[in-house]
């Protein structure tokens, strides 16, 4: 495996037999021992399962049987999602030693697939961040100058595809975390409708946002790995049971008379030049290509940061209550007597990194009695407004196009004592999870300091074959889904 091959390519050279899935998981393994060092992606490589798991594919494969469509294809899963038998530390010491004793949803279907599950990878503590620094395990680079961030929550599913490690990796997304990190490390992620991929198995942070989504190197091997995530689940309440279209049959059929939407407030200050540089020439790709361009409003857009740190951490707070030593996650020892509260208060004392602690406590706090009205309520009023312009801004365009980040990624350790401004870098992708509605970030080219920068697309809900095949017209006009980091 080249680090610039794609699922795809790989897949075909599987078939046609001119690599076999054990060499190239060992290519992947490989490449790991010699990047990973610098990297720091992984939290655990499961070489031997991963080479077994190679080896039944092949046997398989030499006796004619039929195969899954990602049979034999390296992947990596953030480490918030359960696979049996592996731990799923969350980046906490809280499940530090906790081995989940089931597959997550997503996780029985990649198995069906056949893909080769290789190892666990970094995030931000629970998910909460923007950077993965607020891992309590490692800090991982960003592949392209290993003094930035690869973005977060889920920067070791970007570093890993984005330098070559695997092709394909799996992420979760609640306000922005595939999407951001894709944009970081200059690969595609995408977040899909609210409802589409079941979170059975998924490790909640906020329950009405998250989402589970594919990383892959270019969008046709997203729609591949997506094709293989989705479907109805009974286990998660929320899943839609609808049918879903294929996507990547479809993926190279122009969208005709595609109507893309600008949005006016999204060009203000801080905004980085070359990520409006970068906005403005994708414009000009859909217009060459006989798009119209649209102005677009979402008045409430600039509330969605404030709205979503209400949100978020409210359910956070809820959710990560049953972290206690009790009842689950790490338990403070014991050998003084101690009342079962102070137990409680211990366990969760050093279970928990400073950032998740600061979730819970805001969250804890604005769902409080007194203020539950003040700030949850008016958050999920403000919240319904953010849905209702979106909807608006639908009935005038297909997508929307929009930065993905402020700006390409910033210093390891630049934001990480700075909430607020680590909190601003969502300001684009939180929307999304506000509404519900999918989105993706592209490549879109590197900026004068060799960074990437990603461009993201918004669709209506369940308008997931829309979106890839617009994210596909300006793909193919360019190269950069082909730029690989010199590591
Ligand atoms: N950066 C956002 C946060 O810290 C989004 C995280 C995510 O999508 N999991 O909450």
């Amino acid at each position: 495996m080249s680090e610039q091959q794609t699922a795809q390519q790989l897949i075909s050279q599987l078939n046609n037999q001119e690599l076999s899935s054990r060499e190239l998981v060992q290519q992947c393994l490989d490449r790991i021992t010699s990047v990973d060092d610098s990297v720091k992606a992984f939290l655990e490589v499961n070489s031997e399962s991963a080479l077994q798991q190679a080896d039944a594919i092949d046997q398989k494969r030499s006796a004619g049987e039929s195969v899954g469509p990602l049979t034999g294809i390296p992947i990596a899963i953030k480490d918030n999602i359960c696979v049996e038998g592996w731990k799923t530390s969350c980046s906490s010491k809280m499940l530090e030693n906790f081995t989940s004793v089931y597959d997550a949803h997503v996780i029985e279907n990649l198995k069906s697939a056949g893909a080769v599950l290789i190892g666990r990878v970094n995030l931000d503590e629970f998910a909460m961040g923007s950077s993965c620094e607020n891992s309590a395990f490692q800090k991982t680079a960003n592949p392209w100058n290993t003094d930035c961030a690869p973005g977060g929550s889920s920067g070791g599913s970007a570093a890993a595809v984005a330098a070559g490690m695997v092709p394909l990796s799996i992420g979760s997304d609640t306000g922005g975390s595939i999407r951001q990190p894709a944009a970081f490390c200059g690969v595609v992620g995408m977040k899909p409708t609210y409802g589409r991929v079941s979170r059975y198995g998924l490790v909640a942070f906020a329950s009405s946002l998250d989402q589970i989504g594919p990383f892959a190197k270019n969008v046709s091997d997203a729609a591949l790995l997506l094709e293989s995530l989705w479907g109805h689940d009974r286990r998660d309440s929320t899943s839609v049971d609808i049918p879903a279209p294929s996507l990547v049959n479809q993926i190279d059929q122009p969208l005709a008379g595609l109507k893309v939407g600008i949005v006016s407030e999204h060009y203000s200050d801080g905004l980085d030049d070359e990520v409006h540089q970068a906005i403005q020439s994708a414009k000009e790709t859909y217009q060459a290509q006989g798009a119209e361009i649209h102005e677009v409003e979402l008045p409430h857009a600039k509330c969605g940061v404030a709205a979503y740190y209400i949100i978020a951490p409210s359910e956070a707070s809820s959710n990560l209550s049953r972290y206690d030593g009790i009842h689950y996650g790490h338990r403070a020892s014991s050998e003084e007597k101690m009342s079962l509260e102070d137990l409680y208060e211990r366990s969760r004392g050093e279970g928990f990194g400073p950032e998740v602690k600061r979730r819970i406590m805001l969250g804890a706090y604005a769902l409080s009695s007194g203020y539950y009205d003040a700030y949850y309520l008016k958050a999920l009023k403000v919240r319904r407004l953010i849905a209702e312009d979106y909807q608006k801004a639908f009935e005038k365009v297909d997508v929307i196009l929009s930065p993905t980040s402020p700006s390409p990624a910033f210093k390891l350790g630049e934001l990480v004592d700075d909430p607020l401004q680590m909190y601003l870098n969502d300001i684009y992708t939180i929307g999304a999870n506000l509404a519900g509605i999918p989105g993706i970030s592209i490549p879109a080219g590197l900026s004068s300091q060799g960074l990437p920068i990603g461009i993201q697309l918004l669709a209506p809900v369940y308008e997931e074959e829309k979106l890839l095949r617009a994210a596909r017209m300006y793909e193919k006009e360019h190269e950069h889904s082909l730029a690989v980091p010199s590591l």
